[in-house]
């Protein structure tokens, strides 16, 4: 038997509860690993809310990522004792996820804990801090360089913001801190923000081109705040789009695009290929300390993801949530 969270529908609503289960109900998968560490993101929030229809199959154990040790493996890619994680493939939305002391999975969804990292630190970056390394990734290998000038990163306070001010701090560019959270400034500048502003100063309907101030950006919130964000690149600026913290909707002109040659680069973490996986997990072993991870995520057991799940789609959630899935 194994503990998970279970999310069944009954008469048309859905409910998630924490329950036991009998391996024997584990998905068909070459795969078994024992897993130690889970987290919460945004879309486990979705899908345990139901808010947005994330979950494609019931009943559904959700948690899109997982870190732990293979227990048993009919893929000659991995052996008994390998230490693995997982980010996305559809995992939690049409397989079963990472909210469970066990998991089957394809072989090739898994690949292997950085040598650096402890599965509990590789859930500590999950899915939210992959995405921030895959857009700062993004920034850097079309051409962006902290010469060029200063970065906005929106959502700041989340998951995947605050990882992206850490990485893009890193990495030597003067990052902003767009936030909601005046009281997580302090926070912010200890991941190396340089200057913090209210995402007020984006929320709302504005001028299709502005004063020009940004030369990058790593937007996890969309709607109009993307879109101001938009209208105020300099000239060549380069803005990635990953999420929709704020919405779905992207009401914009065209005039950035064609009168200052922006560029929008869309980013999606659930299918990316396993080469620049790698290569995202490779600038987050090079450029996220033991301590920027500690200050970043804080630790809850198994019981307690419902609550986050409920809490983090009202945007009330600081850093990355770990979920020790044995507690
Ligand atoms: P979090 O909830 O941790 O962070 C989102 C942050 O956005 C909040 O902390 C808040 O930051 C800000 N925010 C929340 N509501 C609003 C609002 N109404 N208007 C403006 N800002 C708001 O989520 P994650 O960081 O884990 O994920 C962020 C987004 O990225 C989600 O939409 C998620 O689905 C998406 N995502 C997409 C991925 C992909 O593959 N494309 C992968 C991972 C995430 P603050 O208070 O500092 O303003």
């Amino acid at each position: 038997m194994f503990k998970a969270i279970f999310i069944d529908k009954q008469d048309g609503a859905q409910a998630a509860q924490i329950v036991d289960l009998d391996e024997s109900r584990l998905p068909e998968a070459p795969v078994t690993v024992r897993v130690e560490y889970s987290t919460v993101n945004y879309k486990d929030g979705l899908a345990i809310t139901g808010k947005v229809p994330v979950v494609r199959k019931w009943p559904m154990v959700p948690g899109i990522d997982l870190a732990g040790v293979v227990e048993a493996s009919v893929s000659e890619a991995w052996r008994p004792g390998d230490r693995v994680l997982l980010n996305g493939w559809g995992v939690g939305e049409g397989h079963w996820g990472g909210f469970a002391q066990k998991a089957r999975v394809n072989a090739e969804w898994l690949q292997r804990v950085p040598e650096c990292f402890t599965t509990r630190q590789a859930m500590a970056i999950g899915t939210a801090g992959y995405t921030a390394s895959l857009c700062v990734e993004a920034l850097v290998r079309r051409g962006l360089t902290p010469d060029r000038g200063e970065v906005l990163v929106t959502g700041a306070s989340g998951g995947v913001g605050s990882v992206a001010v850490a990485l893009l701090a890193a990495a030597g560019f003067n990052v902003i801190a767009s936030t909601g959270k005046a009281a997580e400034a302090d926070y912010l500048r200890s991941l190396g923000a340089t200057q913090i502003i209210d995402r007020n100063e984006l929320a709302h309907p504005g001028k299709p081109l502005q004063k020009e101030r940004w030369a990058g950006v790593v937007d996890s919130v969309g709607s109009h705040t993307l879109v101001n964000a938009c209208a105020q690149m300099r000239y060549h600026g380069l803005v990635t789009a990953c999420g929709l913290a704020q919405g779905m909707d992207f009401p914009a002109s065209v005039a950035p695009f064609i009168l200052r040659g922006v560029s929008l680069l869309g980013i999606d973490s659930v299918m990316q290929p396993m080469p620049s996986r790698l290569l995202a997990w490779d600038r987050l072993a090079r450029d996220l300390n033991a301590s920027a991870l500690d200050s970043i995520s804080r630790e809850i057991g198994l019981a307690e993801v419902i609550d986050v799940g409920n809490r983090i789609v009202t945007g009330a959630i600081r850093g990355r949530v770990i979920v020790d899935v044995n507690r």
